[in-house]
This record gives structure tokens, sequence and C-alpha cells, in this order.
């Protein structure tokens, strides 16, 4: 944990969720009480088919929306693909962007994430830019090197604190109940902070919100929040039971 940036615990819902699920978000509003609000933000990423009604419904709750992905674009003719301004439209303050999912089964590389970031930035989301090594990657001893090399290619340059979001998520953490122990992931938090500074000033790469994100659950919540540099989570699958959602937010909370 970074003391002086308030933590961020986003739910990634990846394609799930129908109108019904919705009452998921509803049990997180009513569970994100006045002892948990200033000491940790929330944001849920529904699915795209969602977003405007999830935004509706957590009015008043200071619990944010997110996109999952969007287009490089825009506008115009680019059937099926959502622009960062829709997003907005439908009230999203945020954007995940080059998560492990689409850069694999998308084939999204650093450039693509890098213009779908600026492209959130634009419709003023802050892109919450995924970056995250392969177990092959880490196996090999590769893991910085290749992190470092998709916050080269995937950061907005000129990007502040206040318009950029990293989250670490190891590829073989996701989804899998692995996660990296502690000492990885302060060795990787402190890396891509000190990589940040290289690209955007010390000053500002100080400020920059890191989550960690890759089967992040109650029962492990505490100890991944307590790493330096670790300043929220970016949760998977247990953002989508509201129980789960509010005790890795407990977790976090400062
Ligand atoms: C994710 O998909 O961003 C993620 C972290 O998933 P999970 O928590 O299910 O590993």
């Amino acid at each position: 944990m970074t003391r002086s940036i308030k933590p961020l615990v986003a739910g990634n819902w990846k394609m799930n969720g129908l109108k019904a699920d919705l009452a998921i978000a509803a049990e997180v509003a009513r569970g994100y009480d006045a002892a948990l609000k200033p000491a940790v933000d929330l944001a849920i990423c529904p699915p795209a088919s969602l977003l405007f009604t999830a935004t509706a419904a957590l009015i008043g709750s200071r619990i944010a929306t997110g996109g999952q992905d969007c287009s490089t674009q825009g506008s115009g003719a680019f059937t099926g693909e959502i622009s960062a301004a829709m997003l907005a439209d439908a009230g999203a303050s945020f954007c995940i962007v080059g998560h492990s999912e689409r850069r694999t089964l998308h084939g999204e590389t650093n450039a693509t994430v890098k213009a779908k970031a600026e492209a959130a930035q634009k419709a003023l989301l802050v892109p919450i830019v995924c970056v995250g090594e392969t177990r092959v990657e880490r196996e090999a001893g590769k893991a910085l090197a290749v992190v470092k090399k998709q916050l080269r290619g995937s950061v907005p340059d000129g990007a502040t604190a206040a318009t950029l979001i990293v989250a670490y998520e190891p590829v073989w953490a996701i989804g899998t109940g692995l996660t990296p122990t502690a000492a990885d992931v302060a060795e990787m938090h402190e890396a891509i902070r000190a990589e940040l500074s290289r690209l955007l000033g010390k000053q500002t790469a100080a400020g920059v919100r890191l989550l960690y994100g890759g089967s992040v659950k109650p029962s492990n919540a505490a100890e991944l929040m307590n790493v330096a540099n670790v300043d929220g989570a970016l949760v998977g699958g247990a953002s989508l039971k509201a129980e789960e959602f509010l005790a890795i937010a407990r977790a976090c909370a400062i």
C-alpha cells in the first residue's frame, strides 16, 4: 500500500451479467458504508450492455463504473466496437484496456493498448492499463523485462497520476486461484513504479495507482494489499459475489 494514495478496488465482471445481476451491484452499494467510503474507492466494470443501467443504479453510492475495453477510434464504420465517448456517455469513469484476455484472444499489441488508453483519456475516462507476464515468461526469468516493455509500449505519453491507473495482472494468476508471492508482487510493483518514473517523471509516477489483479480473494487480499506500491485490486471472479467483493474492499481500506 502507498499510504498517500487512496486505494481503488475495481471489479471486472468480464462477459458475465444480465439485468438481474445488477442486484450484486446494489448489494455492494448497501455494504459500502460510511466507514468504507473514505478508506477505499470502488468501481464496477460490468459488460457494456449493463453500463448505463448499472451507473444509474449506483447513483448516490459513490461507486464508479467502467468499461472493459474501448475502440481506438472515435466513431464511424467499426461494427461491433464501442467508443470511449459512448462509455463515458453511459456513465463510465474508467476503462480497462489491455486486459490479458484482449491481448491474447484478440491479438492486441502494446500499440493498440496505448491507442485505446489515449482514446479513453480523450473521452475523460481514466484507463486502467493492464500488464503482466505469462507463466512461461516468469519461469524464464523474464517477468520484469516483459512488463517493463509492455509499460513502455502501452502507457500514453504525458499521462498524469489523475489520468492513468496501471494494473499488474500476471496472466497465469488470472482465474486460476494462483497468486505470486508477496515478495514477487513487491518486486514487480517497485519495478513498475520505477519504469513509470522514467516514462512520466518521478512525481507523476509516485501518484499513479498501481493495482494488483489475479485471483484476489477475501482470503489473500490483506496480504497482497500490504505489499508496498500496491494501491488496490482489479478483481475478476470475486467481484461477482457482493460479499466477497466487499470483503476485499475492507482488506484494501487504508
Ligand atoms: C481479471 O480478469 O482481471 C482478474 C483479475 O480475474 P480473477 O480475479 O478472476 O483472477
